[in-house]
């Protein structure tokens, strides 16, 4: 199990440094878990660690109740959405949530991200989905609406929580960060096309 966890450590990492270093989470926000192995564990942030500082000691160690396994980190309260996720889709690697701003500001507008580029369309199968959750965190009362959702579209691998951020999914940590770049750039062409729009330079 030490291999695993070491693999899911430098999975995490990685993608914690690339959304860090691209800015698509600034500050100590946002969130990233890793499946250990194909087991019900997960390596996921600790509370109040910034991506930029990620390292081995900064990451927990957890069942999918939140139950501490390795080391004494506290893990972050959006841990709930991570461990249900994991449940419901036994070959789900990897959760990366980012505050992204375009995509946040686009989540306003209550309408799902239309996939306006080439590579979006290449990438994604359907829109990316705005999903409305009114409190900080997902909760578990939450649950069920999301994982209905993504159980009836198994297309949506990236959704957006309202006014909150991107939550994306792939096999490791890093596919799901560059899933999540995806979808911010997608977010920000989409605010560039309706402002063209809007002055008319775009018909
Ligand atoms: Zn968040």
């Amino acid at each position: 199990m030490k291999g695993e966890i070491e693999n899911a450590k430098n999975d995490f990492i990685a993608a914690a440094k690339r959304a860090h270093t691209s800015g698509m989470q600034t500050g100590n926000g946002g969130n990233i878990s890793v499946r250990v192995g194909n087991q019900e564990l997960m390596a996921v942030k600790a509370s109040g660690v910034s991506f930029g500082e990620s390292a081995t000691d900064t990451i927990a160690v957890t069942d999918l109740d939140g139950k501490i396994i390795e080391g004494n980190l506290k893990p972050t309260r959006e841990i709930v959405l991570h461990s249900a996720l994991y449940r419901e889709f036994a070959h789900l690697g990897a959760v990366v949530h980012t505050h992204s701003p375009y995509s946040i500001a686009w989540s306003f507008t209550g309408r799902d991200i239309p996939l306006i580029t080439k590579h979006a369309q290449l990438k994604m199968t359907c829109p990316v989905p705005v999903i409305d959750v009114e409190t900080p965190e997902v909760t578990k009362d939450h649950l069920p609406m999301i994982l209905d959702l993504l159980r009836n579209n198994p297309g949506i691998q990236a959704f957006v929580l309202k006014g909150h951020g991107i939550v994306a999914t792939g096999n490791s940590a890093v596919l799901a960060e560059q899933l999540a770049e995806l979808v911010e750039e997608t977010a920000k062409i989409c605010w560039l096309d309706a402002i063209g729009r809007n002055i008319g330079i775009i018909k």
